[in-house]
């Protein structure tokens, strides 16, 4: 597995085909990652991203490659999520990354959060703009396995208070086999989501549905209108499409997850499980990034429910921009 640096001719062809006629000029990116490689403890990150520093200019350089003449006007960053690492470190390594970026460029971050971190840091941080909420991950609860932990596992309820009280954004990563059809997470974003209205949750890579076939229970969430998701990693479109029909279009936002995105791979479901494939692995260079594989997903679950431009551009920006309170529609 590697983050490639460069495109190839397959995947220019595959760009032009996806970008032609649907690709709006402007795009923010909700799901973005950015790491300082001192902050990780050693043999925590795979071999493909030892050693690297993702400052957001490098993000952008990065980006440039998979959004062909388009302009990047902004991305939500947080930290690369590893088992062991100096969580505030990394994050005021972030805010001041975000600080140094144009004006013209809206940068904004969430800051990485374990269940067991103080809260008055991340507290501060909220009320003077450095971040704008929180990411949580399943690493942080502790357990060896935690393929099976629920939401308040790694996402206790003082994380979602402090949230609603400052109308930020909480990124959830679901864990659980069946991920958002699980009814214990069901059960879970239900309740607390109701609880805290003015926490913005985005149930990351269209609610961890990297098998499509799970994103069915997102059907119990619809009426939640501080539920979003991001399309991040997402190579599959029916998932998407449900997502959009169930959602809403103004609910689903464009995510890149780099450096994932520039993995050349993707994820497929297959049974009842997903399972990824890399082109290393299986030998099959022809493979194109995640990241375009993602576009082709998404135009393909805009095209068959005949989105309108306007509806394009949210997800694509507007969305974001909402949710971030930069935009009002
Ligand atoms: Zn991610």
């Amino acid at each position: 597995m590697k983050i490639e640096t460069e495109i190839n001719s397959v995947d220019r062809i595959l760009l032009a085909e996806v970008s032609e006629g649907f690709l709006p000029d402007e795009v923010f990116d909700i799901h973005a990652h950015v790491m300082e490689p001192s902050s990780y403890a050693p043999t925590t990150l795979g071999a493909h991203l030892n050693g690297w520093t993702i400052s957001p200019a490098r993000y952008r350089e990065a980006m440039e490659l998979v959004l062909p003449g388009r302009r990047l006007t902004g991305a939500l960053f947080f930290p690369f999520p590893a088992r062991d690492h100096d969580r505030s470190a990394i994050n005021r390594w972030m805010y001041e990354e975000l600080a140094k970026q144009p004006a013209s460029f809206h940068a904004r971050g969430l800051a990485l959060v374990s269940p067991t971190d103080d809260p008055r840091p991340l507290e501060e941080a909220m009320a003077d703009g450095r971040c704008v909420g929180l990411k949580t991950y399943h690493y942080y609860t502790g357990r060896a396995d935690t393929s099976q932990v629920a939401v308040e596992e790694f996402t206790p309820e003082w994380m979602w208070r402090l949230c609603h009280q400052h109308g930020a954004i909480l990124m959830i990563h679901l864990m659980r086999d069946a991920a958002v059809s699980d009814p214990e997470n069901r059960d879970s974003l239900l309740r607390l989501s109701e609880r805290y209205p003015n926490c913005q949750v985005i149930l990351a890579h269209v609610a961890r549905s990297f098998n499509h076939r799970t994103a069915r229970g997102l059907r119990a969430l619809a009426h939640r209108p501080n539920i979003y998701v991001d399309t991040s990693a997402i190579a599959e479109s029916e998932n998407i499409r449900l997502a959009l029909e169930v959602l809403g279009p103004q609910r689903v936002l464009y995510g890149s997850d780099y450096p994932i995105s520039h993995v050349r791979g993707r994820c497929v479901t297959v049974g009842d499980q997903m399972l990824w494939l890399y082109a290393e692995e299986n030998k099959a260079p022809a493979m194109t990034l995640v990241a375009i594989e993602s576009l082709i997903a998404l135009r393909f679950a805009c095209t068959q429910l005949g989105l309108r431009t306007k509806e394009v551009r949210g997800i694509f920006r507007d969305n974001a921009l909402a949710v971030l309170g930069l935009y009002h529609r």
